[in-house]
């Protein structure tokens, strides 16, 4: 008998674990992959580790936001290294603008090239440091309308966001807002691959005598007198606990809820027909030695000035995330490059029945075209990239939904819409008292909003 049994062994799911395993609960991941650590996991081509969805990570600098967590989950001991102090570039129809790190640094940067939204961005970078729940029923896109005049400065200060969903009609200033702040704080990038995040976590769980089962796909929960008592999984296997956790996508949740009576079916509805954020589609460079000096910054490249073109209609963004991976080996020259952009299930839907490795030709041929677009972009800021190229690996949403099961290959969960806040964001508590939620579906995506989510979840339960 567990104390808690956790589903999912993302970061949300090992945040959960390390934490209540520190407070002495016996704990117990399951996660259906052979390789822990969901989003956080990374892989080894031609002897060099490929991250997933582990970039950067902002406001680790002692008293900022992440800091404090991150130290209460042993984090703090990784080889993080500070990015430049010009964290994110910005490039827009050929022009460049730089974010800088800090809030006056920021505002007073690019006070420089906007001098007449001089007092806009001082007032923009004031709020960020000041929202609050309200702030989810605030329209992201309308608040930054109000704010600058300046048309170009609006998509300029918006670009970065590229990693959350830019949909005009949805996105919440609440999630807007923490998808910049942490990182004006300040920025982090990581010495070595996401399992080493991952390793440390599932090092503390065992050190205070939990388990982490991968191989372990849970597909039923059942309930007696109102309370889930135990997990079934794919083998078979069932284990019980006194309290479960779920970090996986909340719609997969409630289809391993639908024999439990307690579970209205207007909950498992909602959770059903929640809409979820787009894809990401990434090509991971492996770049030929010694040819390329390694940048301590991201880079965000935008063909046109408008970076808000995602509506209804879900078409997202012209646009590529340059984010190089630091050398291993305190070489100068770096040897990978992620180049990641938005993209909506319907582009790879045709190959929605197939499998991993056996898509086909056509599948093989569109990657490549669609790696060969970002190239393009991104050689506005590194000239004739493709030539430097030793290996190109792409993903699709396709790859997210068979290793990580997240529905149409959503990047970032369940959407959230500041027109239906009540529906969209969501409460670590269900309908049945010792069921939670956790994970990036929940209130907020990236790692911050995981961890803070994580610390709500578990304020529940120890
Ligand atoms: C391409 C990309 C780049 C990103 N870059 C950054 C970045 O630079 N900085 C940042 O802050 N954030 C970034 N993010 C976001 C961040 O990685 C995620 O928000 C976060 O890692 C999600 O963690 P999670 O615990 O919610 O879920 P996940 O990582 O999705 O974990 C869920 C786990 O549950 C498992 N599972 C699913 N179904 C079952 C089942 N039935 N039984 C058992 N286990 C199951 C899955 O296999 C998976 O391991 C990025 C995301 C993507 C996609």
């Amino acid at each position: 008998m567990n104390d808690v049994l956790i589903i999912g062994s993302g970061l949300g799911g090992l945040a959960c674990g390390t934490l209540l395993a520190g407070r002495g609960l016996k704990v117990l991941v399951l996660e259906s992959s052979n390789q822990p650590g969901g989003c956080m996991q990374s892989f080894r081509r031609g002897g060099l580790h490929y991250d997933t969805g582990l970039h950067y990570v902002g406001g680790l600098a002692p008293g900022q936001t992440m800091h404090k967590a991150f130290s209460q989950l042993g984090l703090m001991d990784l080889p993080w290294q500070r990015m430049d102090e010009q964290f994110d570039r910005v490039i827009i129809g050929g022009r460049h603008f730089a974010f800088s790190q800090g809030y006056d640094a920021f505002a007073e940067g690019l006070a420089k090239d906007f001098p007449h939204q001089r007092e806009a961005l001082f007032g923009f970078v004031h709020r960020l440091q000041h929202i609050t729940a309200a702030d989810m029923e605030v329209s992201a896109y309308d608040y930054l309308r109000q704010t600058f005049s300046d048309e170009l400065l609006l998509n300029v200060v918006s670009a970065a966001a590229m990693k959350t969903e830019l949909r005009r009609e949805s996105l919440p200033l609440f999630n807007f807002a923490h998808t910049c702040s942490s990182f004006i704080e300040s920025s982090w990038r990581l010495k070595g691959d996401g399992n080493l995040l991952v390793n440390k976590l599932i090092g503390s769980i065992q050190q205070a005598g939990g388990k982490v089962l991968t191989g372990s796909k849970v597909v039923r929960l059942t309930e007696k007198d109102g309370r889930i008592v135990s997990a079934v999984c794919a083998d078979g296997q069932t284990y019980e606990a006194e309290y479960f956790i779920s970090d996986i996508h909340p719609a997969t949740l409630c289809r391993m809820l639908e024999d439990c009576p307690s579970v209205r079916k207007a909950f498992r509805r909602r959770m059903a027909a929640a809409e979820n954020t787009c894809g990401m589609f990434t090509a991971q460079l492996s770049i030929k030695p010694d040819a390329l000096p390694y940048f301590a910054h991201n880079v965000f490249v935008y063909d046109k000035p408008n970076v808000w073109t995602m509506t209804e209609e879900n078409e997202p963004v012209k646009g590529v995330m340059i984010s190089a991976r630091m050398p291993e080996n305190d070489s100068d020259s770096l040897r990978q490059i992620d180049l990641l952009t938005p993209m909506p299930w319907h582009e790879c839907e045709a190959w929605a029945d197939t499998k991993v490795g056996h898509r086909g030709d056509d599948y093989q041929s569109f990657c490549r075209n669609k790696a060969q677009q970002c190239i393009a972009l991104a050689e506005q800021y590194i000239p004739q990239l493709g030539e430097l190229i030793e290996q190109c690996y792409t993903s699709s949403p396709l790859t997210y939904r068979d290793y990580l099961g997240s529905p149409e290959g959503s990047a970032f969960g369940m959407r959230k819409d500041c027109r239906v806040p009540m529906l969209s964001f969501h409460s670590v508590s269900t309908p049945l008292p010792n069921l939670l939620l956790t994970g990036q579906s929940i209130i907020l995506p990236g790692i911050e909003g995981v961890t803070m989510t994580a610390f709500e979840t578990c304020s529940k339960i120890a």
